[in-house]
């Protein structure tokens, strides 16, 4: 196992690996901003590096300061999280020409995972199911995208190959609007990712967002530790998160998962992933793959008892996996709760000092925070403030031990999005279970 690693991260990630690495025994170097000296893992980091100022380009973002500060340190290892430099391959490369391990996948599979169009390829390649589109690039022969259209069929979507964050996707209703939306879209694409390649996918009028969660070490083992719904969602950003998802049979998780499992071994992942989904009318299409360890890892964390950021460690240490696809069993049902430091009304971000902190606990909740009572959150950085998870043996217990835990979680000096939490688990669609990735919208009149 590793010695010492650099946790090139902060907040409630960092503080999370942070604790896995005590567990195993691995020594942990923080690294922070000038706005970040009080972050609860730098005190209990063994060892802190300054990295910048607060702006994360000149911090987080900062690759020379990072690999400096795993040289000065001696650490062997450095722990991406999520987010910042996590999916960049340019990163991994450069943490490993310098003589330390990248905790996650090769550089090559993050740069062939980044690119859509050769995700998309790969993954078709390997048996996933993909959303019927291009399947390349689109060219600028406007009768050949028109030809392609009508057999896709009304509505489609162009997106930006190199697009992220929710960012450079159009959508076209009708044939008159095809060839300006691609050229905007491929504009956008130029000036927003420096890659004016765009393609062309049907677009799914009401999907849920249905993923799942893998884990691949270097001896040719890969499993999957079964699928997360997260449709609840504003501005494709995630919300609420649940394993399993409401509706999903053991014979369908088993068959997806095997496939995402297969595929993994095929492109010769290494590492903890994601494969995410689009799902309608009973059927999964491949939309693209996370390379990293993900917020919402918690609630399968909760299902399967595996602790996914230790399998991680255990990995990227060139160690088997623990345990094989038999021994991944789904008990009962997890739910969690993004809290944002921002009005739960006009979602403004609420930075500032937090001047009573009480969070909540009890039988199956667990609270993955850094805040603290007189912690200041500052502005420069996500909004997010920790997440509330909870576990039950059915799902109407997880939501029951989630209301209970909201109406318990005391966070005051700051606003929090605790409320719309609150108001969503009162909703009768939500506590039904199943809701597209257009219901949180539709519920706050934003569409
Ligand atoms: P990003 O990398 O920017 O997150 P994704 O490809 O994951 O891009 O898509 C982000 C979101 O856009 C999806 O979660 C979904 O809400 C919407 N979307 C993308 N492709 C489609 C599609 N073919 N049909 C319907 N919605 C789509």
């Amino acid at each position: 196992m590793f010695e010492k690693i650099v946790i090139a991260n902060r907040g409630e990630i960092a503080l999370r690996i942070l604790r896995a690495c005590r567990e195993l025994g691995i020594k942990t170097v923080a690294v922070h901003s000038t706005a970040d000296r009080e972050l609860k893992h730098v005190r209990l980091a063994d060892e802190s590096v300054c990295i910048g100022p607060p702006p994360s380009t000149d911090s987080y973002l900062n690759i020379p300061a990072l690999i400096s500060a795993a040289e000065v340190t001696d650490a062997v290892a450095i722990h991406p999280g999520y987010g910042f430099l996590s999916e960049n391959a340019d990163f991994a490369e450069r943490v490993e020409q310098s003589g330390f391990t990248f905790i996650g996948p090769r550089a090559e599979t993050i740069r062939l995972m980044g690119d859509k169009i050769s995700a998309i390829k790969t993954m078709k390649a390997a048996g996933v199911p993909c959303v019927p589109g291009s399947d390349g690039p689109l060219g600028e022969v406007v009768e050949k995208n028109i030809a392609l259209a009508r057999e896709i069929g009304y509505p489609v979507i162009i997106k930006a190959a190199g697009g992220g964050g929710g960012r450079g996707m159009r959508v076209v209703h009708s044939e008159a609007a095809l060839s300006s939306a691609i050229s905007l879209t491929r504009t956008e694409a130029h000036n927003a990712f420096n890659n004016a390649t765009v393609y062309m996918e049907k677009f799914l009028e009401n999907p849920r967002h249905v993923e799942f969660q893998v884990m691949a070490d270097s001896h040719g083992n890969a499993i999957h530790l079964g699928e997360r719904d997260c449709s609840v969602q504003r501005r494709h950003q995630k919300i609420i998160e649940e394993a399993p998802a409401p509706g999903i049979s053991d014979e369908v998780r088993s068959k997806m998962g095997k496939r995402c499992a297969d595929a993994c071994r095929q492109i010769g992942y290494l590492g903890v992933g994601t494969f995410e989904f689009l799902y309608e009318n009973g059927e999964f299409y491949f939309i693209e793959m996370n390379t990293r360890l993900q917020v919402e890892h918690p609630v399968t964390e909760l299902v399967t008892g595996i602790d996914i950021v230790r399998e991680q460690l255990n990995i990227a240490a060139g160690e088997p996996l623990s345990f094989s696809q038999d021994d991944v069993v789904i008990n009962g049902h997890a739910m969690e709760c993004r809290i944002n430091a921002e009005d739960p009304k006009t979602f403004v971000p609420s930075p500032g000092a937090i001047s009573q902190y009480h969070p909540p606990g009890g039988p199956g909740v667990r609270v993955d925070s850094h805040i603290y009572n007189g912690y200041v959150v500052p502005p420069h950085y996500d909004s997010m403030i920790g997440k509330l998870i909870t576990h039950g043996e059915s799902r109407v217990t997880a939501m029951a031990r989630m209301r209970t835990a909201l109406s318990e979680f005391v966070i005051e000096g700051i606003k929090t999005n605790t409320a719309l939490h609150q108001d969503i688990l009162l909703d009768s669609a939500f506590k039904n279970g199943g809701v597209s990735i257009h219901y949180l919208e539709k519920k706050l009149g934003l569409k």
